[in-house]
């Protein structure tokens, strides 16, 4: 099988997740993943695909030449990417040619943010499938995108009434992404691309699981139903969740040694995601709060954006200089009882001490599916991409988290800040969604075990059409 995974740590993990769990069940295929490296990578690629390779025979990433990109008009950082993964479409096609001549290529499974390689694929006779790296509730949305696109000629936003989508519950048009929302930037062109591009592969692997998400299979199996022009949907096979490991081995043993001499479930965690940032002033808010709130923590805490509008480098923070960020005195006076890490924690391994209790997170899905594998309950504090779709879920749909309230312009106060994490780490509202965690959890462990909805989901797409042994027949 060839995996293209689109750039970013996020997006990559779960990729190599899929490939580790079929080679488990598969033994004899062999997984090679196609690694393209813009220039606003975060850096935290190289060193986790040179652990993997290292320890897994049976997968093999191969970088793709650089491509030149001129930045000129580039309205948001993720046109940036489609471009960049318009021009990297000859190298695709060149690697899939080459390795077609060794070996029959299974299948090619693309990221939904690659589909320029659809075509790549079709025409070199390569069954090809998408990989959606998010909730089954918001790739409801995503594949209903270009009829949402005909019935609203404006932005989302400016609707008075709510976004009515098959099998789900009216929609605040604000839950829409901002790449998603003004029609008129070249952002929302590209996901209207990829949202019709997504439907005409062979199938669709989702990132979850069936029991994480009632609605969200409700929701799929009534857009199914709805005509697609006649044209039939794909499957969408749920094989999730699929996080990272709970690898100690990413540099941050103090932390982790830290951690394991804290009482279980006295820490709340504070990560906002591979790239998510906050201005000056909200960090030092933040650290007020979590000061004030009196809880044991563990922040990880970047640098503030900079002024400079050079989208390409938006990924590619510095060291944040804590001393300068944080208010006079905290890192001294929290010592006994926080820790704060500079840009970048090993979160899966985080997630999974018996000390850490909560976690306020952006609600990215790979933060929600490791926090849900951890049976770590939320406190949701979405910030871009579809996190505020996937804090929604959370929050009400699920009850998995609580959620802070951001002002207009998204600013959280201190008091706000205190008031959640005390809510998620002492009180009974906190408790209960513990509570609801750790039965989500035996579920999703559940899921992945032979005789698990997943584990039974990938092995029909593996063997879609190509009659293999299935090793995986018996029940759990
Ligand atoms: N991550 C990490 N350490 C950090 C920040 C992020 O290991 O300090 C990992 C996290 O565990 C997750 C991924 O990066 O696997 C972030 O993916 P997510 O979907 O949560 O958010 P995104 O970065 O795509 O916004």
């Amino acid at each position: 099988m060839v995996f293209f995974p689109s750039p970013g740590i996020g997006h990559l993990i779960p990729m190599v997740e899929l490939g580790k769990l079929i080679l488990r069940h598969h033994p004899s295929f062999s997984i090679t993943i196609l690694i393209t490296t813009p220039p606003f990578e975060t850096g935290a690629t190289a060193p986790y695909m040179s652990r993997v390779a290292s320890e897994i025979q049976a997968i093999t990433f191969i970088e793709l030449p650089p491509v030149e990109l001129s930045v000129t008009q580039i309205d948001h950082s993720l046109t940036f990417m489609f471009e960049w993964l318009l021009l990297c479409k000859p190298a695709v096609a060149q690697a899939l040619q080459s390795i077609s001549e060794k070996t029959v290529i299974r299948a090619f499974v693309m990221d939904s943010f690659c589909s320029t390689a659809l075509d790549v694929a079709t025409d070199l006779g390569v069954p090809a499938y998408f990989f959606y790296a998010s909730a089954a509730a918001f790739l409801t949305v995503f594949l209903y995108f270009p009829e949402l696109n005909k019935q609203n000629p404006g932005k989302f936003r400016d609707l008075a009434c709510d976004l009515v989508l098959p099998g789900l519950p009216p929609l605040p048009p604000s839950l829409i992404p901002e790449v998603m929302q003004d029609r008129n930037k070249k952002v929302y062109e590209w996901f209207l691309y990829h949202s019709a591009k997504v439907p005409q592969g062979k199938g669709i692997l989702l990132n979850s699981f069936e029991e994480l998400e009632p609605l969200g299979l409700k929701a799929l199996q009534a857009l199914m139903d709805h005509t697609h022009g006649g044209v039939p949907r794909p499957p969408v096979y749920w094989i999730g969740p699929l996080v990272g490991g709970e690898d100690r081995s990413g540099g941050d043993n103090d932390t982790l040694q830290w951690l394991d001499s804290q009482p279980a479930g006295s820490v709340v965690f504070l990560s906002f995601g591979s790239v998510g940032r906050f201005s000056e002033a909200q960090i030092r808010e933040i650290a007020v709060g979590l000061e004030n709130s009196g809880q044991r923590f563990l922040w990880v805490v970047r640098s503030p954006p900079r002024e400079d509008n050079d989208r390409t480098k938006r990924l590619r923070p510095s060291e944040p200089d804590l001393e300068e960020l944080l208010p006079q005195g905290f890192l001294q006076r929290t010592a006994d009882k926080g820790l704060v890490m500079k840009s970048w924690a090993s979160q899966a391994a985080v997630l999974s001490c018996a000390a850490v209790g909560g976690f306020v997170s952006h609600c990215g899905w790979n933060s929600v599916l490791e926090s849900v594998c951890a049976g770590v309950p939320m406190a949701a504090w979405p910030i871009y991409a579809e996190q505020a779709m996937n804090a929604f879920l959370m929050v009400g749909e699920m009850g998995l988290a609580v959620a802070v309230e951001r002002g207009d312009d998204g600013f959280v106060k201190a008091e706000e800040v205190a008031r959640c994490v005390r809510e998620l780490m002492e009180s009974e509202v906190g408790k209960r969604i513990r509570e609801r965690m750790a039965a989500v959890k035996d579920s999703a462990a559940r899921a992945l075990r032979v005789g698990g909805s997943s584990l039974k989901n990938l092995e029909a797409m593996v063997n879609a059409g190509k009659h293999l042994p299935s090793s995986l027949e018996t029940e759990a």
